[in-house]
């Protein structure tokens, strides 16, 4: 079921099995279960890591992702956030601690950043991600609960290209319920991180999953088609790319997210 679902998806999105599609895999469940199926459909797949330094955590799911690889023959390539950025996560996270800046955020910026630079270097046509349906719509209310619909920009199974530096992501999991990603794995024995993070601090997004909680599956399905339509809507307010004036890399700023957090005083 979840397979066909996923099928069906990536033809509507017209991805191209001779295309070069990069899975960022973090060692969690959700990227797992999309190398898994992807592969399995014949998609032109290999595997991208970056290993963040958050000690015996980051360790391990470099150790589940390297197994999952090697498990489904396909290359992996590992990158360490040290290296490509000139400091550790632990330090990027102690020099923005007085903002109003969760730790969630702070490393996602980063590893969005890394993403795509690397994913341009290795020529992939697209990276996919392992965002699932539950994530998206907590994803976008919380983002009009913040005041900035804009920030819905990604929202949709493929997030089209709107600069040349930019890859273009695709979230085969878009339609696909957590439930259903977890029987999957139970299923098919796919190796993840059962760990939780130990710097996650994701306190407002557990209090928008709690309102989610209430809705039956079927209610769900239809706040994404409806979510849907309200992007449509939102996409003609988007701002033009830039590039950030420190790194090069696409910004909607004069400086990226990234840059601003390394320039961070402490
Ligand atoms: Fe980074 Fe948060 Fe994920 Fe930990 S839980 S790896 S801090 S995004
Ligand atoms: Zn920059």
């Amino acid at each position: 079921m979840i397979e066909e679902k996923v099928k069906k998806v990536l033809k509507k999105i017209r991805v191209n099995k001779k295309e070069k599609i990069l899975i960022a895999l973090s060692g969690g469940k959700d990227s797992a279960v999309v190398a898994q199926i992807m592969k399995k459909l014949g998609y032109n797949i290999q595997g991208i890591h970056i290993s963040l330094g958050l000690g015996k955590y980051s360790e391990k799911c470099l150790e589940v992702v390297e197994k999952l690889c090697g498990n489904l023959e396909i290359k992996c390539y590992i990158y360490d956030l040290k290296k490509e950025t000139g400091n550790s996560m632990i330090n990027y996270f102690r020099k923005n601690a007085c903002k109003n800046i969760s730790t969630c955020t702070i490393c996602g910026i980063f590893k969005k950043w890394i993403l795509n630079k690397k994913a341009r270097e290795l020529k992939a046509n697209k990276i996919a991600t392992g965002h699932h349906r539950d994530d998206e719509l907590q994803t976008f209310l919380m983002n009009i609960f913040k005041g900035s619909p804009q920030l819905n920009s990604n929202f949709g199974p493929i997030l089209e290209n709107k600069d040349k530096k930019l890859i273009v992501k695709i979230k085969p999991l878009f339609f696909i319920s957590e439930k259903e990603i977890e029987n999957y794995v139970k299923k098919n024995k796919i190796p993840f991180v059962k760990e939780i993070c130990p710097y996650r601090q994701e306190t407002y997004r557990v209090e928008i999953r709690k309102i989610f909680e209430k809705f039956s599956d079927k209610e769900k399905e239809n706040m994404m088609k409806n979510f849907l339509e309200l992007f449509k809507k939102i996409k003609k307010d988007i701002q033009k790319i830039n590039y950030c004036e420190i790194c090069g890399e696409p910004s909607r700023n004069r400086i990226c997210k990234k840059c601003s957090l390394i320039s961070s005083k402490k």
